[in-house]
């Protein structure tokens, strides 16, 4: 769910754009147990913008530029959720909206042509957010909108009439990266001989990682704290989720009473981790707003639930071994690797069911050597550099559908594989 603000902006900023001629060739409506959706066959990329709008429900989809192919003027019947699909044609281009049988949420994503298929746009309509529908409850604007299509929106949308605008995921989107700075303010977490607080260097880390993350074209970072302040662990979970992340990374300083240990180890939640935090996803589920890899638990039996969420946290689980042996090849030439093999533990923060998540302890705080070094900022920004090129390899290595990433890959970007000539010295 992006802010509503950033969304006025987004719109702002899709609005500028020049209009392209672009054919929608047909327009289709599927529903399965796993949600609604709706299907735009395109001859060109598009950023169409989305609109979630209530009383009645409705989700207005805006396509500039566009025009209905002849083969495509008749709308489509409803199906699930959606009740009847409307198109009106204006001088900007096609509106569609959807409307709705209850209140759900919509994301879309352009999927990039293959053999089969050329460009595709899916509208993808699920659960609603039951708490933040109540915090919309007082639509007025979207309300008091004219129920034909063509006068669907108000013309000017403002912060005082928030109606819930989400710009839909550009064409192919950035790859998202929670980074987790571990401790914070009154939680110093572990401290050296020479006082250095863990805290600190993991927060200067993530900046580091967070800087070279933004710098990667098709990554965004986002920092789950960026200052000396305390977030609870549970929080830091939310943060990611809210940014939509598609990668968790935790960063931390290890520390342990025998003063000669070093090295780096790179942690996933561990498989009784993930049976417990099961139990908890399923025992709140009722008033649990989050989707489990875009399902709502809410509306299901015990079995099904208990199976999808399975699913998910098994292919999390999956995907965060991999990513993370990719972070500790990485670390693993910048420095002395204390354990060769991905670990597994019970740390909360990596709990998220369908996100992928790992905990690098960069080195042993404990140890006056390594404090040293980790008070370095040249130092400070190799270690991220590991991580960095692990996740770059990673992602390359199996790029997720509808990502830059994947783009990239396909036109023959390469994953780097070793930092050793990139990283020397310093
Ligand atoms: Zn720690």
């Amino acid at each position: 769910m992006r802010l509503l603000l950033l969304g006025f902006v987004a719109a702002a900023a899709a609005l500028a754009m020049p209009a392209r001629a672009l054919d929608i060739r047909a327009v289709r409506v599927s529903a399965s147990p796993q949600g609604t959706r709706l299907v735009m066959d395109l001859s060109a990329r598009v950023e169409p913008r989305l609109m979630t709008l209530k009383h009645p429900d409705r989700v207005v989809i805006d396509v500039a530029g566009a025009r209905l192919a002849s083969s495509a003027r008749r709308a489509p019947a409803g199906a699930g959720a959606i009740r009847r699909v409307r198109m009106a044609h204006s001088a900007s281009g096609e509106r569609i909206v959807l409307d709705l049988s209850r209140s759900m949420r919509a994301k879309s994503f352009l999927s990039v042509p293959n053999s089969r298929y050329g460009y595709r746009l899916v509208v993808e309509l699920a659960g609603a957010d039951a708490g933040a529908a109540a915090r919309e409850g007082g639509s007025a604007a979207a309300a008091a909108a004219d129920s034909s299509p063509g006068a669907e929106v108000p013309s000017q949308p403002s912060v005082q009439a928030p109606v819930r605008i989400e710009h839909a995921r550009a064409a192919a989107r950035d790859l998202i990266i929670a980074i987790d700075a571990g401790h914070g303010g009154e939680d110093p977490g572990a401290i050296g001989m020479h006082g250095t607080r863990e805290k600190d260097v993991t927060l200067a880390i993530a900046r580091d990682l967070e800087q070279q993350v933004d710098a990667e074209p098709g990554m965004r970072a986002v920092l789950t704290r960026d200052g000396d302040y305390f977030v609870p662990l549970r929080d830091r979970m939310r943060r990611a989720r809210a940014q939509q992340a598609d990668l968790f990374v935790s960063i931390h300083a290890d520390s342990i009473r025998d003063r000669s240990v070093d090295g780096s180890s790179v942690y996933i939640l561990s498989q009784h981790g993930a049976t417990t935090e099961a139990a908890r996803w399923l025992a709140e589920r009722q008033n649990a707003a989050d989707l489990i890899g875009g399902v709502s638990l809410e509306d299901k039996g015990d079995m099904l639930a208990s199976v999808l969420l399975d699913l998910s946290q098994t292919a999390s689980l999956t995907a965060s071994h991999v990513a993370a042996e990719h972070v500790l090849r990485q670390l693993n030439l910048v420095g002395e690797v204390r354990k060769p093999l991905v670990q597994q533990a019970g740390f909360m923060v990596l709990k998220s069911p369908d996100i992928p998540s790992m905990l690098v302890e960069t080195a042993y705080i404990s140890n006056p050597a390594e404090e040293l070094r980790l008070r370095n900022g040249a130092h400070q920004e190799k270690l991220a550099a590991a991580i960095h090129l692990g996740l770059r390899n990673y992602f390359y290595s199996d790029p997720p559908a509808g990502t830059r990433i994947a783009e990239l890959a396909q036109g023959g970007a390469r994953p780097e594989l070793a930092t050793a000539e990139r990283h020397t010295g310093g």
